[in-house]
Order: C-alpha cells, then sequence, then structure tokens
C-alpha cells in the first residue's frame, strides 16, 4: 500500500495557455507541498477541430521555466516522434501518452523509438476505446525500448451510455491490468474519468481504495475561464485540500475475528454466485426455446419492443432494490447480448 506521502501525484492545468498562468499555477501548487510532476498540454489532441489546441512549441520553454524557477519536475504530452525529440531536448523529466495516441501502435512505436535508450519515466494513459491488451500493447512498446519505469494511467473509457461521468471508468480493466503485471504502478486521472470538478475526488478516493499508485489532476488558477476542460479543472487550493482529505487505508492482515467474518461473507457470496449462474443458465435455455419458436415461425430474432419493456422493467425494479441504473444496465444487455446469440443459433442451424 502506498503511504500518501509516497503517492506520485501530477498536477497542472490542462493545456500551458500563457506563461503567466503556468507560474500562478505553479505557485498556488508550491504552497500545499510537494507535487511529483507539474504537467501542462502543450499540443492538445482534440476530439474535434476548432477547439484550442495548445501553444506549441513556446511552451516547452516556459515549462522549462517553472522547472528552473520552482524545482518541479515537469511533464507534457507527446503525440507523435517530433514531439518526443523536442521534449527530451529542453529537459523534461517524464513524458505522457495520451488516450488519442495510445490507441495507436503506429505513433506509440514512433514514439518509443524516439526515446530509444533513454530512461525517461513514460505514463501511458489507456486507450479511448475499453481494449485491455491494446492498453497493455502500448505500454510494453515503450517498455521494450527505454530504460525507465512505465506507468499506466487510467483515464476512463469513452463510451456511450447513462453515466455520470465523462469517460466511463470500466474499473474492471484496471483492475484486470494489476492482475496481470502487478509490477506497473498505475495511476488514475480522475479529472478525465469525472469531467466535472465535483466529482474528482470521489473517483480519487476510490482509485486509493484500489491501491492506485498516483493521481493526475488538472489544476488551473481559474479554472472557469480555462481554455480546454475547463469544467473539470480545479484551483490549486482546492487539489491540496482534496489530496488532504483523501483516505489512504491500511493494508495490514486482518485479526481473527475478521477473518472469520470475512470468510462468512465470502461463503455466502460463493452461494449467491453458483445461484446466479445456475440462474443464468436456465434463462438462456428458455432463450433457445425461443429461438426454437420464431424459427419455426419465421418471426425476428430482435423484437425491440420486447426488449424496451425488459429493460424499463429492470430499471424500475432494480432501482427499488438499491441497484444502480449503470450496472443494471451493464448486466441486462449483456444478458440480452447472449440471448440474441442463443437464438440466431436456433434460428441459422
Ligand atoms: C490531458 O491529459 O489533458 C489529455 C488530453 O488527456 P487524455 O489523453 O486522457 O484525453
Ligand atoms: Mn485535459
Amino acid at each position: 500500500m502506498t503511504e500518501k506521502k509516497d503517492l506520485i501525484l501530477i498536477a497542472g492545468p490542462c493545456s500551458a495557455e500563457s506563461q503567466e498562468q503556468l507560474i500562478e499555477t505553479a505557485e498556488g501548487l508550491a504552497e500545499g507541498g510537494l507535487i511529483t510532476y507539474f504537467r501542462a498540454g502543450i499540443w492538445k489532441p482534440r476530439s474535434q477541430p476548432g477547439f484550442f489546441e495548445g501553444v506549441g512549441e513556446v511552451g516547452l520553454e516556459w515549462m522549462a521555466e517553472i522547472r528552473k524557477a520552482f524545482g518541479f519536475s515537469i511533464i507534457t504530452e507527446v503525440g507523435n516522434a517530433a514531439h518526443a525529440e523536442k521534449a527530451l531536448k529542453l529537459g523534461f523529466d517524464a513524458l505522457w501518452i495520451g488516450a488519442r495516441t495510445s490507441v495507436n501502435p503506429f505513433y506509440v512505436q514512433e514514439i518509443a523509438d524516439a526515446l530509444k535508450g533513454t530512461d525517461i519515466p513514460v505514463f501511458v494513459k489507456n486507450p479511448i476505446n475499453p481494449d485491455l491488451k491494446l492498453w497493455l500493447g502500448s505500454v510494453e512498446r515503450v517498455e521494450k525500448v527505454t530504460k525507465g519505469e512505465v506507468f499506466p494511467i487510467h483515464r476512463g473509457f469513452s463510451l456511450s451510455g447513462n453515466s455520470r461521468f465523462r469517460n466511463v471508468p470500466n474499473w474492471q480493466i484496471p483492475i484486470e491490468l494489476h492482475t496481470l503485471r502487478p509490477d506497473l504502478r498505475l495511476i488514475c486521472d480522475p479529472s478525465h474519468i469525472a469531467g466535472k470538478r465535483d466529482y474528482i475526488f470521489e473517483v480519487a478516493q476510490k482509485a486509493m481504495d484500489l491501491n492506485y499508485s498516483g493521481l493526475m489532476i488538472e489544476t488551473h488558477p481559474n479554472p472557469h475561464a480555462a481554455k480546454s476542460d475547463a469544467k473539470q479543472q480545479i484551483t490549486p487550493e482546492r487539489f491540496w485540500e482534496g489530496i488532504n482529505n483523501l483516505f489512504i487505508r491500511k493494508n495490514l492482515p486482518p485479526d481473527p475475528q475478521t477473518l472469520s467474518q470475512l470468510k462468512k461473507h465470502r461463503e455466502s457470496i460463493d452461494v449467491f454466485d453458483q445461484q446466479l449462474l445456475e440462474l443464468l443458465a436456465k434463462r438462456m435455455e428458455v432463450s433457445e426455446e425461443i429461438g426454437n419458436l420464431k424459427n419455426k415461425t419465421g418471426i425476428s430474432v430482435l423484437q425491440p419492443e420486447r426488449w424496451k419493456s425488459i429493460l424499463e422493467t429492470a430499471h424500475i425494479n432494480g432501482e427499488a432494490m438499491g441497484l444502480s441504473y449503470a450496472f443494471i444496465d451493464q448486466l441486462f444487455k449483456a444478458v440480452h447480448d447472449e440471448s440474441i446469440d442463443r437464438q440466431t443459433k436456433k434460428v441459422n442451424y
């Protein structure tokens, strides 16, 4: 378990906008304690054209000035080999690869090749789509050619559907990554997951509860006026307040009494999980019977009205039982997918 003092803290604005803005942010951050890296985007990959695309190369020099004046280590985003070379030349202490780049093996390889033989730490954001192998593949491309530590950053996934957050966290994916590669120190970017400043520390706390090693949080002296990601940036004061309020659980071995209570609960969970599987298997058998009927009578497999009413009922009943909207949504969509699959096989046998 990482203690609070050992957390890797990356803070600074989404984008470098002016030298004054960087200095003001750095002053605010310097007041609260020590951050591991001061961040700012210089080249901004925007989903759509017409938005602020960063100040470009001059921002690298502003960042180098911050390094000199405040003693902060500095980090920025690189999206291609030329960016990486320029940042290396100006003495950046670390680099990150963004979500719109880690999705593309050509670009990641190009950046990795530009960093060949260096020992610069590299942070790799998860790709925008929920593909664990692609994320790990990007991490590995960098690991293969550099000697520095490579850190995955979890920033959530672009998925349609109903979520309070800008990017759906899909916590199972980083959990699986941690299971496959427990040696990698995982960082959470609650700013890009949340999308709204009020949710940032709720997400950060969850990351702490899941043993993440650090946080990247966008901070701006005047968040409302930020040229990018204005809704999710927070002032340095709010950053330190949130960090100070984080609760880090101790990873102590449980005492015998707790252990026996845990054991009892886990046994109940195992029983319920078995019942869930049996129920799902029975449900799918019924789906196949329906598939047989549809096959005989030529009715189409997807009946949108019926599906709509199943989902609506599940949401109403689920909510009454305290189950979250997002959970019911995911669960029933997965069940429906499997059911359609079974029926399709019956219809096309
Ligand atoms: C950012 O950190 O400002 C950024 C563009 O992040 P992401 O690649 O996660 O969208
Ligand atoms: Mn941003």
